[in-house]
């Protein structure tokens, strides 16, 4: 779940500019991620160039066929393709062009919506993220299955805990449904700093500075909380679980969870005598919420 650590390849390709939906086509034929014409201010006659983004090179031969089939099918002669060259795309680049693509995400009770996206007069309430290299924008299923989890179970008179905060929207998300004269702390921990500075950046653009964020994790040092919210991996959840159900007072949420995980998570919590909780899907992702005695 960490971009950061996600390598991207960009696939350069000058061709013919009519050629490009031939290229692109082809492209898309050998799985790449996205594609990107950039044809500013060329006149037909001219090349441009075609992109296509992959995390790992597909193989040579198959690219060399799927071009030229796809160049034959829009009736082109190899000859378009005039050069072709693979480029490690910096993040930063990849994310610019990412950032296009994300449109506001509503959920029963907020919008999520890119800093940059104007949004409607509505009834619902607004949650604005700057998302920089940080998960959490909201359009991902684990955090949705989160987000419902505050939405049917948080009360304002809760602390709360968001273990792996991200770009900070659950805790964000909690401190909107707080009543701002009676706080009572809200608090999310990361063991990446940049989501960390992220996630304060995205408090202050929300007004909700009474969150507190800090970097590291969950550990025998953190106080108990009464909702305790861990949008994670089945893997980083599993070393955690003794701490957060120790940890957690009233609620606790684990998600980041495959369908096909339940099991194994179900498994560990009998450990604990956790056998009653409610399991909530989306997509091939669950949560569980687990509702803890006082
Ligand atoms: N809460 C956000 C982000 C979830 S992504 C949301 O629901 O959308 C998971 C986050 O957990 C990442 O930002 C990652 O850096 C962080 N993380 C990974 N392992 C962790 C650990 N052991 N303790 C705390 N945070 C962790």
């Amino acid at each position: 779940m960490d971009n950061k650590e996600t390598v991207w390849l960009a696939l350069e390709l000058t061709v013919q500019a009519n050629a490009s939906e031939a290229i692109e086509f082809a492209l898309n034929e050998l799985g790449a991620l996205g594609t990107e014409i950039n044809n500013l201010g060329k006149t037909p006659a001219e090349t441009l160039t075609v992109i296509g983004y992959f995390n790992e090179k597909p193989d040579e031969d198959d690219l060399r066929s799927q071009i030229s089939n796809a160049l034959r099918i829009y009736d082109f002669s190899d000859n378009a393709l005039k050069e072709i060259e693979w480029r490690k795309v910096e993040d930063q680049d990849w994310l610019i062009e990412w950032k296009k693509h994300w449109k506001p995400t509503e959920t029963a009770r907020f919008i999520i919506a890119p800093t940059w996206e104007k949004v409607e007069d509505t009834d619902k309430i607004v949650i604005r993220i700057e998302p920089s290299m940080a998960f959490g924008t909201g359009t991902h299923e684990t955090t949705r299955l989160c987000l419902k989890a505050i939405e049917e179970n948080y009360a304002p008179e809760m602390s709360f805990l968001d273990v792996g905060t991200g770009t900070g929207i659950l805790a964000i998300a909690v401190a909107k449904f707080q009543v701002p004269s009676f706080r009572f702390q809200v608090t999310g921990c990361d063991t990446d700093e940049d989501s960390i500075k992220i996630a304060r950046e995205n408090a202050e653009l929300n007004e909700t500075e009474n969150i507190e964020f800090h970097i590291g994790s969950i550990s025998a040092e953190t106080p108990e909380f009464d909702f305790v919210c861990a949008n994670l991996t089945a893997d980083v959840i599993l070393p955690l679980l003794t701490l957060l159900i120790e940890k957690s007072r009233k609620l606790l949420v684990l998600s980041g969870i495959l369908n096909e995980q339940e099991s194994l998570i179900a498994g560990e919590l009998t450990k604990y005598q956790i056998s009653d909780f409610k399991i909530e899907t989306d997509g091939e992702w669950i949560s569980l919420v687990i509702e803890r005695g006082e």
